[in-house]
């Protein structure tokens, strides 16, 4: 290991700063306090800093040298939805709230960078340090592209990291191309003719639409998708009927889809669209398809993928960075600036051992171990990419 030696003397107040932020959760564009919080740490260690984009997005500005050229590091804000139960001493305050997903970890990883670096003074060029709400769910990242990000901020390449709990820490994982799936979310609204159960040839029952669709559109991924390309169509959720001898008038399908390629995500809306079309005509009744695509798949560009695992390598050592890791179907809104400019997203082990909670359990709690080794790479990471004249 080979953490930079001002990170690693930041490892008490990162642990502390991790520490206050996870006891405080604020979810999507409602992190006022965790946004302060960020602006005024930026402030201290004497960054320009600028609030209010995206509602709750702040970004610090690092500038070194005479070089015009600037890269882009990003961070979350946000919790979620979650009541904690890891009874840890510095568990959520916040009653419903809970930073389950990290994204503690990863505002003090980079707070903890932005010191270092100030400190450090070796980049020749322009660091942004993008602090961003709302990744989960509610794609506060394409807000704030679509609200000038990379105009305001202009820079080549942005990099992102997520603590991954199923690696262990001290561990990189990234991956030129789809790192993570795109999400998509679907509702389908089958409308037959209800009627009383004893009687259904007096009706139209909805609920054999359901039963065929279900299935029907489990064969999207088996018939219809290239056997080496990945897809996952699932129901979640089926809503229909209140009592035993009633035929309902109606009943709705919700789920989510989830590809890394944008052909098969055309492919399984046109086939969903041919499968919900044609239950409904078999059946003599009507059904709408809503399809809305959320958040696109995650896309490393090859030569910021190099320098990523440049940055990685020399923090833990090219052995404990995997190249080749199983792509996730999970999904993640930093797609929304990788479609904007080139840049690589990693996942930096955190985990402890075969119990590790995932994220978003309830037990999950982030690995302090990994703040200084998180921060040690985006330190690593500006220096390689804007070196200052030795
Ligand atoms: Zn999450
Ligand atoms: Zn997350």
């Amino acid at each position: 290991m080979n953490l930079v030696p001002e990170a690693a003397a930041l490892d008490r107040e990162l642990r502390g700063w991790r520490r206050h932020l996870h006891a405080h959760p604020e979810t999507a564009f409602e992190e006022k306090a965790t946004a302060a919080f960020v602006a005024e740490r930026l402030s201290e260690i004497g960054l320009e800093v600028h609030t209010g984009l995206a509602g709750t997005g702040v970004v610090g500005v690092l500038r070194g040298g005479g070089s015009a050229a600037a890269i882009g590091l990003r961070a979350d804000l946000d919790a979620l939805h979650i009541h904690e139960r890891t009874g840890a001493p510095h568990a959520s305050k916040h009653e419903g709230r809970m930073h389950a997903c990290g994204h503690d970890g990863h505002t003090t990883m980079l707070l903890g960078a932005a010191k270092a670096l100030a400190q450090r003074r070796r980049v020749d060029g322009t660091v942004y340090f993008v602090f961003q709400p709302a990744e989960e769910n509610e794609g506060g990242g394409r807000v704030m592209v679509e609200q000038g990000l990379f105009d305001r901020f202009p820079m080549r390449a942005v990099y992102g990291m997520h603590n991954w709990p199923a690696n262990p820490v001290g561990t990189f994982a990234l991956r030129p191309g789809p790192l993570m799936g795109a999400f998509d979310i679907f509702e389908i609204v089958a409308t037959g003719k209800g009627a009383h159960a004893a009687m259904a040839y007096q009706g139209r029952d909805p609920m054999m639409f359901a039963s065929l669709a279900i299935g029907a559109l489990q064969t999207i991924v088996s018939r219809d998708l290239h056997p080496l390309d990945a897809g996952v169509v699932s129901v979640t959720q089926v809503h229909a009927g209140d009592t035993w001898n009633v035929i309902p008038d109606q009943v709705v399908l919700r789920g989510t889809v989830r590809s890394f390629k944008r052909d098969v995500q055309d492919t399984i809306e046109r086939r969903m669209r041919g499968i919900v079309d044609g239950i409904a005509a078999t059946f003599g009744m009507t059904a709408t398809l809503r399809y809305e695509r959320r958040y696109p798949a995650t896309v490393n560009s090859d030569a910021e993928t190099a320098h990523a695992l440049a940055a990685a390598t020399a923090v833990v050592g090219r052995d404990r960075v995997d190249t080749d890791p199983m792509p996730s179907m999970g999904s993640e809104d930093f797609a929304f600036m990788l479609q904007a400019k080139p840049g690589c997203y990693v996942w930096l082990g955190t985990g402890e051992g075969p119990d590790t909670p995932s994220l978003h359990n309830p037990r999950y709690d982030f690995n302090d171990d990994a703040l200084a080794i998180g921060a040690s790479y985006w330190v690593t990471l500006a220096e390689q990419q804007l070196p200052a004249a030795r």
